[in-house]
């Protein structure tokens, strides 16, 4: 699985319609301070669901959308899309090309696709899940981010190292099966009671 093609619309400091196309190997993207080299990094954790302006550097999340320059009006949609070559089928997808895009107006609409299918925050962030990618993963590390891994407290280093082992889903498992355990526990105990009383 790789990642192929980014294109990114109306999202922070790219006002144009930009497209960057990731061949084989390893692609550096070098420009001056300010130029946006931190924002398409933003634009690709955002596409995969990131849900936290915060962490977008942004207050709320319209704060994404190209807020203008001097020269320059606002824009009123942010749009990004990626491009994964799925041909080894790492994405639990039948298609040899995930394409996924999210796009936020500023009345806070917002719409995703999975191949250009309308699909729900919930797909993108499943399709993801346990790869070691997707929002909440370490893929994707931003300036900071590793001071903070090394400072973070041992329970939240250990989700780290789960979720890198790929555990997570497992636990998510674990967890519905205790809550399905504990809901028949409740019924059997009704259902114990109503022999007591018929006997
Ligand atoms: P550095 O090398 O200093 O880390 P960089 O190349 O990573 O810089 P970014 O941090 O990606 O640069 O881009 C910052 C620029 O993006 C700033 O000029 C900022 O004004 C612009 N920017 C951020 N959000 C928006 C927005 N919503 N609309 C327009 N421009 C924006």
């Amino acid at each position: 699985m790789k990642l192929r093609t980014i294109e990114i619309s109306g999202f922070k400091s790219f006002a144009d319609n930009t497209k960057i196309e990731f061949k084989d190997g390893i692609t550096g993207i070098v420009g001056p301070n300010g130029s946006g080299k931190s924002n398409i990094i933003e634009a690709i954790r955002w596409v995969m669901g990131e849900t936290s302006a915060k962490s977008l550097r942004g207050g709320k999340m319209p704060d994404v959308i190209f807020s203008g320059t001097e020269k320059r009006k606002p824009l009123s949609r942010a749009s990004v899309t990626i491009i994964f070559d799925n041909s080894d089928h790492f994405l639990d997808s039948k298609f040899d090309e995930v394409m996924i895009s999210r796009r936020l107006f500023r009345n806070g609409e917002s719409q995703y696709e999975l191949n250009r299918q309308e699909c729900r925050l919930k797909d993108i962030l499943n399709l993801f899940i346990d790869t070691g990618l997707g929002r909440e993963s370490f893929s994707v590390i931003s300036q900071g981010r590793v001071e903070s891994i090394f400072n973070s407290k041992p329970e939240d280093r250990r989700a780290i190292i789960e979720e890198a082992a790929g555990v997570l889903e497992y636990k998510q498992d674990k967890k519905r099966a205790e809550n399905e355990l504990e809901k028949t526990s409740g019924y059997l105990e009704r259902v114990n009671d109503l022999i007591i009383e018929l006997e």
